[in-house]
Formats: C-alpha cells, structure tokens, sequence
C-alpha cells in the first residue's frame, strides 16, 4: 500500500520544480498568445541557424554585419518569420551603431516586453505576429519619436517598393 503523505510530497516536489524550470527558462513573452505560432522544429526548418538564433532565441548579430545598412531604397522592411511589414524606409535612419535603425515602426506592427538580462532593463522590441524577436528600442532617437528602434537585420527581409503598408 502507497503511503499517501510520500505521494503527496512527490507531487509537490514535482510541480515546484516543474515551476522553477518554467520562470527560469522562459522568455519574457512566453506567455504572450500569436497569431502565427510553430514548433521549434518548424522554425528551424524555415529560417538560418543566425535567423534562429536571434528571432526564436532574442540572439543579437555582430554590429555592422548586416547588408540592410547599406539599403536606401524606398520600401518595406518585414518579418523573417512571417512576412508581416514592420518599418517603412521613411521612418529608417543612420544611427552609427551598427545597427538597423527606424524611429518608428509600422501601426500594429510590432510589441514590446521589458528585458532585464545583462543587468540592464531595456525595451524588447518582437513581431507582434510571430513573436519573432526584432531587437530593442531605445529613447535617444531622432524627431519626430525620439525613439531609436535598434534592429537585428537577419530578422528583417526588405521588400523594394511603396513605403505603404497596402496589404499588411
Ligand atoms: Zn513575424
């Protein structure tokens, strides 16, 4: 016969470890429902090991890596993970990070979380679509937002074009 106390404190034990595992591993959006969702499997069957990295695992790219610095056409920066448009090339600027930078995303394009990792808190820019980890936003931007969108321009794919986001 099973002794019910010894059942009780196994389950017990099993859920608060269960617990500690999931604040300990989750990203800051875990929790957060999207439109778009795939299993780990699916996402590392579409994107590049480095796309991987930062849009399913908030990787960052070496500053000054990414070809999206040198583009100045007029058109759409979208989602490598699902296509959604998320800057228009009016709003992209030479911030001398490295970086990709917009002061302002598209409407509805994307979301943000607080990030506290590296002992600073800063502001987790993600596709609201996807979730796909974009980069951050800092508040050291040029007029008229003030705000500097610092992306990641492995999880960016630029469509040349109109700078309207006609069909979302
Ligand atoms: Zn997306």
């Amino acid at each position: 016969m099973i002794d019910r106390r010894i059942l009780l404190a196994s389950a017990a034990g099993l859920f608060g470890f269960t617990a500690l595992r999931w604040f300990q591993g989750a990203p800051a959006h875990a929790a957060e429902k999207f439109e778009i969702e795939k299993t780990d499997a699916e996402w590392r069957a579409q994107l590049t090991p480095q796309q991987y990295e930062i849009l399913r695992e908030q990787g960052t790219e070496p500053p000054w890596s990414s070809a999206l610095l040198k583009e100045h056409r007029k058109g759409i920066f979208a989602c490598a993970g699902c296509d959604l448009s998320l800057f228009s090339s009016d709003t992209k600027f030479e911030s001398g990070t490295g970086w990709p930078s917009f002061y302002q995303p598209l409407p509805n394009a994307v979301g943000t979380t607080k990030d506290r990792t590296f002992g600073m808190v800063r502001t987790e820019v993600h596709c609201r679509r996807c979730g796909g980890h974009l980069g951050h936003v800092f508040d050291d931007g040029p007029k008229p937002t003030g705000l500097r969108y610092c992306m990641d321009g492995l999880a960016l794919v630029f469509h040349p074009g109109p700078t309207s986001s006609a069909s979302g």
